[in-house]
């Protein structure tokens, strides 16, 4: 078993054992899961000893968790001399299946049919028109396609740029929204549950189950914007307005260019995928410089942040011709300067290797984690 996987991992946060039957059946279930999540293999006897659950518990929860589809039986345990070997079980990656969809993209959506590790199964995409926006009906005609590809969808997620609250994206700068109820057309029309989540927040998760990254992590995303999420104990920080993150329009330097929010020097109108290929085509002796400038702005604005929360690794996910060594090195080098002392360990600040499916498969985990704590 990976050590950095926690058994917690898709228990929903604030979930207690209380006395409720169905709650503690509930949280079983999401705990034996987790233990199997990604790819680990447990015998019932396993299960039993790293959950301490009695054996009557395991083999219930066991039971119906193998008739719903999620988990199934393999071969046997090694159990050298110890008599009777018990049937492994694992993550069940045939029977259920996954809809998610990535709005953080320019020109285009992408959506897939996934399995339960968020491997793709089948794929498609949509154009967008000359004006780039997104539409609904867009969602829902890609939606339809993908659900006309599989028959035991556990539910859609959709992947979106912005603050998001139930569903609904309450406000993103990059889709040009202000509330946009995803949730209620998608379940009315496929009838079965829809997640919404934010772009960064999915990035996130598929680094910490299908990447690098263990239960504490920074995450940073150069898309449309900005996009940054904190995990904390394997729980995503969504803040008390759903907008923790948001850091793209804070100020790092008060004598910085203006920007279209008002102030001066916000980190994206410093460090923004559009803003960095501007300067480099206009400037093109000078793109280490400016590759390396970005890197001390972004190190500067997580800093803190990082320190305050004594996270250690911080990964960003982004165009290689941007995230490249002069843009991490320069970033190591301002972390360590600025955040060396004794009683914090390095903070370590790297490239995130998961490929252009980061959001699709990081939502078909936002869906699953939903579906477990239902
Ligand atoms: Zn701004």
């Amino acid at each position: 078993m990976n050590p950095s996987t926690p058994p917690v991992a898709f228990l929903a946060p604030g979930h207690t054992s209380k006395a409720d039957p169905s709650d503690v059946r509930r949280n079983n279930r999401a705990l034996i899961f987790g233990l199997l999540f990604p790819a680990t293999e447990l015998s019932r006897a396993q299960i039993g000893r790293r959950t301490g659950l009695s054996r009557v518990a395991v083999s219930d929860v066991v039971g119906s968790m193998l008739d719903e589809g999620l988990i199934r039986e393999g071969g046997l345990a090694h159990n050298p001399g110890k008599g009777k070997r018990g049937t492994l079980l694992g993550i069940d990656t045939q029977r259920l299946h996954i809809v998610s969809i990535d709005l953080s993209q320019s020109r285009f959506i992408q959506g897939a049919v996934t399995d339960l590790l968020g491997t793709i199964l089948y794929r498609s995409e949509l154009a967008l028109g000359a004006e780039d926006t997104i539409a609904i009906d867009d969602i829902e005609q890609l939606a339809a396609q993908l659900m006309d590809h599989t028959d035991h969808v556990i539910g859609i997620g959709v992947a979106a740029p912005g603050v998001i609250v139930d569903g609904t994206v309450r406000r993103s700068t990059a889709l040009g929204w202000h509330d946009v109820d995803l949730r209620t057309p998608l379940e009315q029309r496929f009838a079965v549950p829809v997640s919404v989540d934010n772009d960064s927040t999915s990035g996130m998760l598929a680094e910490r189950f299908f990447g690098q990254g263990g239960p504490n992590l920074m995450f940073v995303w150069f898309r449309r914007g900005i996009g940054t999420s904190v995990l904390i104990d394997d729980v995503p920080v969504v803040g008390e307005n759903h907008a923790g993150g948001e850091i793209g329009h804070i100020s790092i330097d008060p004598e910085g260019p203006p920007c279209p929010c008002g102030k001066r020097g916000c980190l994206e109108r410093l460090i923004s995928s559009q803003v960095l290929e501007a300067r480099m085509r206009d400037h093109p002796e000078s793109r280490q410089t400016i590759l390396e400038q970005a890197g001390v702005h972004l190190a500067n604005a997580l800093a803190m942040p990082a320190g305050m929360l004594d996270i250690t690794d911080i990964c960003v996910y982004g165009p290689p011709d941007i995230v490249n060594s002069d843009f991490i090195n320069a970033a190591q080098r301002y972390l360590d300067q600025t955040t060396a002392s004794s009683f914090h360990a390095q903070t370590r600040i790297r490239r995130c290797e998961i490929g252009s499916d980061i959001a699709i498969r990081g939502e078909s985990t936002a869906v699953l984690r939903d579906y477990l704590a239902r």
